[in-house]
Formats: C-alpha cells, structure tokens, sequence
C-alpha cells in the first residue's frame, strides 16, 4: 500500500491524445518526497536541455506535494514545473487554494503533460475517468469565468478548476494559471499551458489517502493547530506587523501600509515616496479596502484566511491576497481604489501581479523618455490609470507595443533597443522582482536573491530576520522561543548582529555565517516545495509551525518511510542539486547570479565575490556554482555527473 501519495501519475500526450495513468516507482518518494523534487528528476530524465520552452516535446507538470489531501495543515499545494519561457531555465509555480488535495482524492499526485493539443481543450478528471474536451467555446473567456462555466457544464459545483485566461492562450510570458483561490503566476507557466492548447483543467475526487501511522499523525497536526492559536494569540515583538504572525502576509486584514508604501518602490521600481502614508490616506484606504472586502477566505485545510473575496461594484468578484493589493496601485502612482479595480480584469486575463504591473510602468518610463512614441503607442489615453488599462489590455492580446511588452521587461528591453535596457533594471534571471531599493548591501539576502532558482525573491526569504534588531535586549527576547533554529549557532549569529558598526552589513554575517544562514531558509523553502506545505506556515514567516524539527515526524508518520533531520537534510540537498542541474545543463552559470542592479545603494563587488565564493564552496560547487563530482556522488546523483562529463561540464578525470 502506498501511504500519503497516491502513487499513480497521469500521464497526457495532447498530439496524440492519448491517457495513461502510470504507477509510480516508490523509491523515487523516498530520494525526493514528491512536489518539485519529483518534478525535477522528470524534467531531468525527459526534456532535454535543448528544448524549447514553446517545444511539444517540453513538459507541463502539474504536481502535487507530498502531504497534500492528508490532514497537515496547509498541505495543499500544487507546483507547477516546466522549461520557462521568461528564464529559459526550469520554471517552478506553486499554487495554493484547493486543487492539489482534489487532485489526490482523484487518484493522481501529478498529472504530466506532453506535445500540444491541435485545438483548445481542457481536461475533465473525475475520479478514474480522465477526458479531454473541446474548449473551443471558452476562448478568450476569463479564467475566472471559465472555471464557472465548466462547473455549469459538468453540473458539479464542487469541481475545482485551474483555467488560464487570455494571457495564457496569447503565450504572454507574465500568464498565470489562475485557480478561484489561488494561483501559479511566475515563470510564465500560464503561457506553456496556453501553448499546449489546455484552456482548463477540471478535477473532482472522492477517494481517501492512506496515512502510514494515523493517530500519530493527527497528533502533529493538533500539535501544529494549537501553535498557529499560540502565535495569533502571541505576537512577535518589535517587528513591523506584516512580520508578527503567520501566513502569507496578512494584506487583506491589515490596513496600514506605512511600511510597504513608505519603504518599497512605486513606478517600475524606481521611486520612494518616504511621506506618503498620511491619517487621510490611511482613512482612505480603510474605506477602499472595507467597502470592498466581502469576506476573508482560505485555501483548504487552514484557518490563517490570508486571501480575500473583493466585489468591486460594477465587475465580477474575484480573489486578492498578499502583496499584489498594492502592485498596480504603486506601479501606476495611483490610489487603492485603482488596484482593486484593474487586478480584476488582470485576474481573469490570467497575469502575474508582480510582473506585469512593473513592465506597464517600464512602458511609461520609456514613453516619458522618448524611447517608445505615440507611434509606439497609437490611441493611448493621456491619465496614467487609462494608460495601464489600455496597455494591459494589448499585452493580453499581443496587440502592437503589447505584443513586445508581453515578453516582460527584460526581453522587451532588448528588442526595443535604444537605450531600454537601462529601464529593464529590477530583474534576476531575466524575471521581475520585488520592488524594493535598499541602503546597504545585505549578505544574507544578497545570496538569496542571486541563487535562488524560483527567481523570486518574495518565495526565498525565510525565518532569519530581514535586519538586525536595533538594541541586544530586542534581539535576546526575540531568540527566547526560537525553536525553529536548525542549530543554536544561529541565535548567536543574530544576536551578534548590529544595525551599525563592525558586526552590521554588510561585513557581518560572514560569508561563512551568510552561506549557513542561506542554507537554512532554502532547505525550509525546498521541503515545503516537495511536501506541498504552504510557506506561510514555514519557510515565509519567522517563527512558524512546521520547521525541521518537526518535519521528520511528519512524514514519517504520514509515510512510513524512517526520516530523521539527517535523511531530511540529504534529501532537500538532492533537491537542491538536481533542480539546479536542471538549470546548469541550461546554461545557467555565475554571471547569472547577481541581484537586480540597484537593489542596493552601497555595493561592495569584493565582499560580494567572497559571498558568492564562500557559498558556493558551501554547498560542494566549484567557482561557477556547478556541483562537484564529489558533491554529486555523495547524494546519488552519479547520473548527473555522467551528464556532466558527457557534456564537458565538468571534466571526466
Ligand atoms: S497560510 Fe494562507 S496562503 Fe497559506 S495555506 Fe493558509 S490560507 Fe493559504
């Protein structure tokens, strides 16, 4: 019997038409859980690294973690891999709300896509019984609309639907893959599915997941539920409130946005409006955000309500949460009222609300400086919340300047020429970032910003505070009920860490510190990813439920598998290395590992070269960050290592 997996996939070619569903090899959950582990070995053994990302033979993975549909609080994610058309790396996406645990109750933990479909279709899983459709009549429909729809075709409003809208369709790299509570919006994994010909996939589930060791299990869960009451009843001290508790930050209770609106960047990265939160905007907002927030909502099997239904008077509802409240409405200059307004219609165009907000005001910015002209932009209207309407609207359909614009700031930037790319300057990895400019350079998150692999810096950051705390009595209450230290070196690595001085950034933590500290947060962020735990309640916020100590017993009772912190640690660093092969044998090398430009004021080229150096010595990489031999061996990825020395990656001594 297989436990907490389903242990099956289904396996889809759209050229053919063909369905499998295929029994998969238990050894493999054992080298890699599942979620993006298991998605990475796939795409390591079936697209080669010359496929393109628009290619029939790239895959489409839609995964599910390995605790998803099992009681664990907050298991529900869906991750999205895929070669990404943005990066031309492998792009991984994840998903919240409630697909990935209706997808295991169907029978399947990931559903594997090839070749193209020669018209639009979208796929109909019922329990065993999988078709594909034709969606000729939902082109160009919203992706909310669609999931409506086919729950009214299928007479079941209990499916749940991943749809993309007419971003995906028109391969605009920024497309999401848009889920009613939830979506996978980065590394244009919308624009494959468009590319593929899948408008929609609808699943509904009725089977039960088996648990190795049942009562233990439900006792961590308990021991989990009772932590997130603890915390909400227990504030972290002394820091800003979006850092206080759990979740994903918490934009759709709070009102005050001194901090993000204050410290963050408004246009396409580019300004700080340090006075801007006033009472009367604060008043303001409170009335935007109170007339048109209906209720708080969550994804399933958790009760932190992070995202919200909003009904704007005059337009269909839809879903916010997190950050992208503020995206359009600090990109354009403009008020709440403006962002809850246009990220409807990009919510059912399907876009990512990081992206395309900030290549709408690179548009702007080169139309200010005369590189992109009213002949670029013909009809255009002269307010700026006209503006982003009217771009947004031509991005979606690839219509005119809209159809460089929808490759995102950095591939525009090079076709339009003329001085553009100076404007593209808030990318990692050829994908948009954060808009953020800081003062001094960070070690800790400089590392994290140049090698992470999800391109994103908002799903590297972890339980390591951002700074340093302004006084040691702050810091010594904050390491009090640290429990979540993987070692208690790190309690002493933070609080010897001064906001001035010998022991401040950007000469402290030590490279060596920074590497370890690193570590720590991406291991939390790489086992969320193959469990399918929300990060919000584990590698985002500072002092979650699920950390490493706990883990171990989490799988072990939800699988039967023995795990420990020591299996545990080998398999995120197998993980690790072999997504990053993904990447390597892609062309990814150490010139592509650096921060957006002017992320920071104050740079310091040579500690950040020791960084680099000192990270990369960390985790078994020689010095253009490709795992060594040695490193590959240790954790069983000898296959790569052939691979390598085939391609004279590295040399077969
Ligand atoms: S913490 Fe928030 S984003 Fe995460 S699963 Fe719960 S409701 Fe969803």
């Amino acid at each position: 019997m297989r436990y907490a997996e389903t242990g099956f996939n289904l396996e889809i070619d759209l050229s053919r038409g063909n369905i499998e569903r295929v029994e998969t090899d238990q050894r493999l959950t054992e080298l890699h859980l599942g979620g993006l582990g298991t998605n990475a070995k796939i795409l390591w053994d079936r697209v080669s690294p010359e496929t393109d990302p628009f290619s029939s033979d790239n895959l489409l993975i839609i995964g599910t973690g390995l605790l998803c549909g099992t009681p664990a609080v907050g298991a529900n994610r869906t991750i999205v891999s895929t070669m990404s058309p943005q990066t031309l790396f492998m792009g991984y996406s994840m998903m919240g709300g409630f697909f990935a645990p209706e997808l295991k109750y169907a029978g399947y933990d990931k559903v594997i896509f090839r070749g193209k479909s020669p018209k639009l279709i979208y796929v109909w899983i019922n329990n065993d019984k999988v078709e594909l459709r034709d969606a000729s009549h939902l082109k160009g429909k919203g992706a909310n609309e669609t999931a409506e729809l086919i729950r009214q075709e299928l007479k079941d409003p209990n499916i749940h639907v991943a749809a993309i809208g007419l971003a995906g369709e028109n391969k605009v790299y920024m497309a999401s893959i848009e889920q009613g509570r939830s979506s996978a919006s980065r590394q244009g994994v919308g624009a494959v599915m468009g590319d593929k010909g899948i408008k929609a996939i609808a699943v509904r589930g009725t089977k039960d997941i088996n648990i190795a060791r049942p009562a233990e299990y439900i006792g961590l869960c308990n021991d989990v539920l009772n932590y997130i009451k603890y915390r909400a009843e227990h504030p972290i001290k002394n820091v800003e409130p979006i850092f206080e508790g759990l979740g994903s930050p918490q934009e759709m209770k709070l009102i005050d946005e001194k901090w993000h609106t204050t410290g963050f960047m408004w246009g396409n990265a580019r300004t700080r409006r340090k006075d801007y939160w006033t009472k009367e905007v604060e008043e303001k907002w409170r009335e935007t955000q109170e007339s048109v927030r209906t209720r708080l909502i969550s994804c399933y099997n958790c009760p932190m309500k992070c995202g919200a239904i909003i009904s704007v008077p005059g337009i269909s509802t839809y879903m916010m949460k997190c950050y992208s409240k503020l995206t359009y409405t600090m990109a354009a200059f403009s008020n709440l009222d403006f962002g809850f307004t246009i990220a409807q219609r990009a919510t059912d165009y399907g876009v990512d609300g990081f992206s395309t907000p900030q290549t709408m005001a690179f548009a702007l910015e080169l139309y200010e400086a005369g590189i992109l002209t009213d002949q670029d932009m013909p009809g255009m209207p002269s307010d700026t919340e006209g503006r982003f309407y009217w771009l947004l609207d031509r991005i979606v359909r690839r219509e005119g300047i809209g159809d460089i614009l929808a490759n995102g700031t950095y591939w525009a930037a090079k076709q339009i020429g003329k001085g553009a790319e100076e404007f593209a300057h808030n990318n990692i990895k050829k994908h948009e970032q954060l808009p953020l400019k800081l003062g001094m350079l960070n070690p800790v998150y400089f590392l994290m910003y140049c090698t992470g692999e999800k391109a994103n810096i908002t799903q590297i950051e972890g339980q390591f505070p951002q700074e340093p705390f302004p006084n040691r009595e702050m810091r010594e209450e904050f390491v009090k009920d640290w429990i979540q230290v993987p070692d208690e070196k790190f309690k002493k690595y933070f609080l010897d860490w001064e906001p001035r001085g010998e022991n401040a950034n950007p000469l402290y933590p030590t490279p060596q510190m920074a590497s370890e500290i690193v570590e720590w947060m991406e291991k939390m962020h790489y086992i969320d990813d193959a469990l399918g735990v929300c990060a919000g309640l584990s590698s985002f916020p500072l002092k979650p439920p699920y950390h490493m100590h706990n883990y171990p017993a989490f799988i072990s009772a939800a699988t039967g598998i023995d795990m420990d912190q020591a299996g545990l640690n080998k398999i995120y660093q197998r993980n690790r290395n072999l997504v990053r092969a993904n990447n390597i044998r892609r062309g990814l090398s150490r010139a592509d590992e650096k921060p957006p430009e002017d992320h920071w004021k104050k740079r310091f080229p040579e500690i950040e070269e020791k960084l680099l150096d000192t990270y990369y010595e960390y985790k078994g990489w020689d010095r253009n960050g490709i795992p060594k031999k040695e490193t590959l061996n240790e954790l069983g990825l000898d296959y790569i290592r052939e691979d390598f020395e085939q391609r004279g990656i590295i040399k077969n001594e």
